[in-house]
């Protein structure tokens, strides 16, 4: 079996080192995406150019001895909603098919500061909507690289395939109800969401704000410690942003877990989980009692009306973010509208895919007078009792344990007819978007289809160093994490 060991932190030791140069990190990061995304279709856009030519810049700056930064080199990817000034940034949608951002990030600004270089931008479901990558308007659906017939999750899917695919580079993903989670447990790698308000959102699309988080999937918990110490932080561009301290994620890693409590919440093992999923996040648990991590049952008792309160409070948030685009401010334009009206309504309905309008239009009807008490106002107030569970349980627990997904990859095609059974996937993610606590999903081993199980863990809000540590000590006993699937260019 391949393993796929390289990290993100060595590349900066080998090049401070002279063992290797940040343009031969960079073609080598290219080589591997161009020998895996004819099949994954993972990419929206390839910066050859331009990150050579960093790359060149960088390797300057290292001869004349300038100090690099902690990421100096290493590639990385942005999923398709996060603003670049390189290239364009279209959400995979169609209405800003050609949208070129005249600002980066702060995360993307993190990163360049920290010497890391972008090198492409992933592929995702419309604005983030969906749980498949199947929803791309641009792309079309992304592959799963462990079986190329099957879907990688959503919406981070380019970025997920491309992490289980690839090695060496650091993924950028977004995570609204579980779009950096479900696909990084789909495609077999680590993915985190952290704490609201730990990562700055500034230049991210908007999709739902208050559930909207940017994140990243790495092969292990390690290299998201690694990339989570750059991003985070308190950002003066977005308000919601937290102003506390960035703990050292990386030395944080190496405490020992010995004595944490971990609880197993009863509603999280419904009976529609997999057979196999149950198995292989047992067998997980059990891993973590062997590491001396104290296990125990707690209750959260409101997570069945999670899903319907995320479905509301996301479509609610998204009616008024996706406003914007209406052919006269942002995006798509009709052509030889009849008036002020039918330019907006032909734009909007020429511009937007189907399961964006679907949200579109739940989300205005909840809003709307008269229905507003009725599903807003209660989903706000369901979203509170959801929050109140985990502030309960984790008086006794010092982190939650649970499967990312009830199901694994399902076939393409297989769901997406059908947006509840699609929906229906999201139910152990939503809650950490909703109660604002940071979530981290990693492999805890295969099924008997080869495909990869995805087990997660809850924290504290701004706990984010919590759960890595788990997921970290799990890692560093296991070898889950380390296996290559069939679509693999890591040499
Ligand atoms: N699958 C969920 C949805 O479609 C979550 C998406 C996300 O986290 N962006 O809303």
């Amino acid at each position: 079996m391949t393993t796929r060991e390289a990290s993100i932190i060595e590349i900066r030791d080998s090049l401070l080192a002279g063992r290797t140069k940040a343009v031969e990190v960079i073609h080598e990061a290219l080589r591997q995406i161009r020998a895996v995304d004819p099949q994954l279709r993972a990419t929206s856009q390839i910066f050859q150019e331009e990150a050579l030519a960093r790359a060149e810049e960088l390797d300057m700056k290292l001869k004349k001895g300038e100090e690099p930064g902690l990421l100096a080199g290493v590639p990385f990817t942005v999923k398709d909603n996060i603003c670049t000034r390189t290239g364009t940034t279209t959400a995979a949608s169609k209405i800003i098919p050609t949208f070129r951002a005249p600002y980066d990030a702060t995360v993307v600004l993190k990163l360049l500061a920290a010497g890391a270089i972008p090198i492409a931008k992933t592929n995702m479901d419309e604005f983030g909507m969906g749980s498949s990558t199947e929803n791309s308007a641009t792309v079309g659906p992304t592959r799963n690289p462990w079986r190329t017939t099957h879907v990688p999750g959503g919406s981070s899917g380019g970025a997920a395939a491309l992490a289980a695919a690839t090695r060496g580079m650091l993924h950028l993903g977004s995570d609204t109800g579980g779009s950096i989670r479900q696909p990084a447990s789909y495609c077999g790698v680590t993915g985190i969401k952290p704490s609201y308000g730990r990562v700055s959102r500034y230049g991210l699309l908007a999709f739902a704000s208050s559930l909207d988080q940017i994140g990243v999937l790495q092969s292990s918990a390690r290299e998201c410690a690694a990339a989570l110490s750059v991003i985070a932080g308190r950002d003066p561009m977005d308000s919601t942003s937290a102003s506390r301290a960035v703990p050292h994620y990386l030395g944080e890693l190496e405490r020992d877990v010995r004595g944490l409590r971990l609880g197993i919440p009863t509603e999280y093992f419904p009976d529609a989980i997999d057979a196999e999923v149950r198995a292989r996040v047992q067998e997980g648990i059990d891993v973590f009692r062997r590491l001396g991590v104290e296990t125990r049952e707690v209750s959260l008792p409101h997570t069945r009306y999670a899903n319907p309160t995320y479905v509301l409070i996301s479509a609610a948030e998204a009616s008024s973010n996706l406003a914007r685009y209406d052919g006269v401010h942002y995006g798509h334009r009709a052509r030889n509208p009849q008036g002020l009206v039918e330019l907006y309504a032909r734009s909007r309905a020429e511009g937007f895919g189907a399961e964006v309008k679907r949200r579109i239009m739940v989300g205005t009807f909840v809003l709307s007078a008269g229905y507003h008490e009725a599903f807003y106002n209660k989903a706000c107030k369901v979203r509170k009792l959801i929050r109140q569970d985990f502030e309960s349980a984790f008086k006794e627990v010092d982190a939650i344990v649970c499967p990312t997904s009830p199901v694994t990859a399902f076939p393409i095609g297989a769901k997406i007819d059908d947006p509840l059974k699609l929906y229906a996937v999201d139910i152990l993610t939503v809650p950490a978007n909703l109660a604002t606590v940071p979530g981290i999903s990693f492999p805890c081993g295969l099924t008997s289809e080869k495909l990869p199980v995805g087990l997660q863990i809850y924290g504290r809000p701004f706990e984010d160093h919590t759960v890595l540590r788990l997921a970290h000590a799990f890692q560093m006993t296991t070898k889950f994490h380390l296996a290559a699937p069939p679509v693999y260019a890591g040499s």
